[in-house]
């Protein structure tokens, strides 16, 4: 099927995120799981830089993508979070609002190396508020070698509270073993409670799955 796929600007703000009302799908993990290697695999052309320079950390890249004749959709990629600090517990209201999304966001703690000044949290934290008002539907991406993680068990907690609707993907899974991937599916599942998808945007295994993932939460989000 042919996709075509272009980097349309890196967002700060409200003002720099689409308005077309076309669909949105936002990508959420940890720096480093495999989000950028992802991208690329899905739409089959490097669009998204891996390793990307650390001041742009903060700013969510916005592509829009369009797959064969289904209508196009943006792929929001959010800054990865950090991997230092224990997150604080959830709290707040309800999806949708304001201070919810804003207070799951802050619990997933994080977001920086510990040597990271508040003010990049601040930044993260802003734009992924902004993007989550917006109920997009969104994939929070895991490696698949580390289930369970502090970071995104609390990432997982606002995803899933704020996204339109949400679905778990285990990236890097050509880096297990046959036993090693039975053994962390079922950790994942048990952790995050739902499916988790695995892929690998080395061998391209699972994509074909995530495409169907990523058409049915957009029609749903
Ligand atoms: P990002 O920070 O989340 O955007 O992560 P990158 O896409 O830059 O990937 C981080 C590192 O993991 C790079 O060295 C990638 O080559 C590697 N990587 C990403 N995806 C995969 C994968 O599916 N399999 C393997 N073996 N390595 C991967």
């Amino acid at each position: 099927m042919n996709i075509e796929a272009a980097f349309v600007r890196s967002a700060v703000g409200a003002s720099d995120l689409p308005r077309d009302g076309l669909a949105e799908v936002a990508l959420v993990g940890r720096s480093n799981v495999g989000k950028s290697s992802l991208i690329n695999a899905l739409v089959r052309q490097r669009v998204a830089r891996t390793s990307a320079a650390p001041g742009k950390t903060r700013l969510a890249n916005v592509y829009r993508v369009r797959r064969g004749s289904i209508a196009p959709f943006y792929l929001l990629d959010l800054p990865g979070y950090g991997y230092a600090r224990a997150p604080r517990q959830a709290r707040g209201p309800q999806r949708g609002n304001r201070v919810g999304v804003q207070a799951r966001v802050e619990a997933a703690g994080a977001l920086s190396p510990a040597d990271a000044r508040r003010s990049s949290q601040a930044e993260f934290e802003a734009i992924v508020s902004v993007v989550f008002e917006r109920a997009p539907a969104a994939l929070l991406l895991v490696d698949a070698r580390h289930p369970g993680l502090a970071s995104d068990r609390a990432a997982w907690q606002w995803v899933h509270a704020a996204a339109g609707d949400a679905a778990v993907v285990a990236t890097k899974i050509d880096k297990l073993g046959r036993g090693e991937r039975i053994r962390a599916s079922r950790e994942l599942e048990s952790v995050f409670e739902t499916s988790v998808l695995p892929v690998s945007a080395v061998t391209g295994e699972g994509l074909d799955q995530l495409w169907t993932l990523i058409d049915r939460l957009k029609k749903s989000g």
